[in-house]
């Protein structure tokens, strides 16, 4: 894919949803971390449901280590692997509090140290709780990049480095968003929405779907959730 072509993309991502945000409920770089944690292999919604009453009770390392493995657990046993994410939210609230004084550290050494935190994550929360033009490519983007021939690559370290070397400054920074929710509600998975799409004139997926009879083609998706979905948003102090 040629460098206009890339532009374009991105500026029709930008132009349909010029602010994005995070789908995961927050509002402080810690929270985010937690959910992050929490959201590995599970849905947004799923994570949020249970953020939503775990932290009224602890939102901050200290409460959290507090709180302990066993007064987790009940707060998040309807995500997959809850009795690692709970040893992992507990261990890595005692390290920021042990090593960085309370706060959730902005660079990638230190958060990938983390227990619980890869690569992924740790630029999920130095994009989105710090603002640093990082893009973590999860399932959804790797898909998106591959299939639109934006950055392609057989794995998501290498879809990442091309995202970063390809995408214009100027994008850099919601890219891993624009993404990820066009991922998300346009180009899914199974069957792609290609006769909504409004990349489709520029993505070089060659197996584009066509509109079925009595679907209006030219009427684009949404790139964000209606808030009959029922997401909860909020915004970081710091994103
Ligand atoms: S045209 Fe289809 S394959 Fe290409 S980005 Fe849009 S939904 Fe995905």
């Amino acid at each position: 894919m040629n460098a206009d072509k890339r532009r374009r993309i991105f500026e029709r991502l930008r132009a349909a949803n010029p602010e994005p945000r995070s789908e995961l409920a927050h509002r402080t770089p810690f929270e985010l971390l937690v959910a992050v944690v929490l959201s590995a292999q599970a849905t947004d919604k799923g994570v949020n449901k249970a953020t939503e009453r775990l932290f009224p009770i602890a939102n901050t390392p200290a409460a959290m280590v507090k709180l302990g493995v066993e007064g987790l657990i009940p707060y998040i046993s309807s995500i997959g692997l809850f009795n690692t994410k709970a040893r992992n939210v507990v261990a890595l609230s005692q390290i920021l509090l042990d090593e960085h004084g309370g706060e959730v550290p902005r660079d990638r050494e230190a958060l990938e140290k983390l227990p619980g935190v890869g690569r992924k994550t740790a630029n999920v929360v130095m994009n989105v709780a710090f603002g640093q033009p990082t893009i973590a490519v999860d399932t959804h983007i790797f898909r998106v990049a591959n299939r639109t021939r934006l950055a392609p690559g057989d794995n998501p370290l290498e879809v990442e480095m091309r995202l970063v070397k390809f995408t214009p400054e100027e994008f850099r920074l919601h890219a891993h968003h624009w993404l990820i929710l066009h991922g998300r509600y346009v180009c899914i998975a199974r069957v792609p929405r290609c006769p909504q799409c409004i990349i489709a004139d520029l993505c070089e997926y060659t197996a584009k779907t066509r509109a079925l009879p009595g679907m209006p083609a030219t009427q684009a998706l949404p790139l964000k959730p209606s808030p009959a979905s029922g997401t909860v948003r909020r915004r970081t102090r710091a994103g």
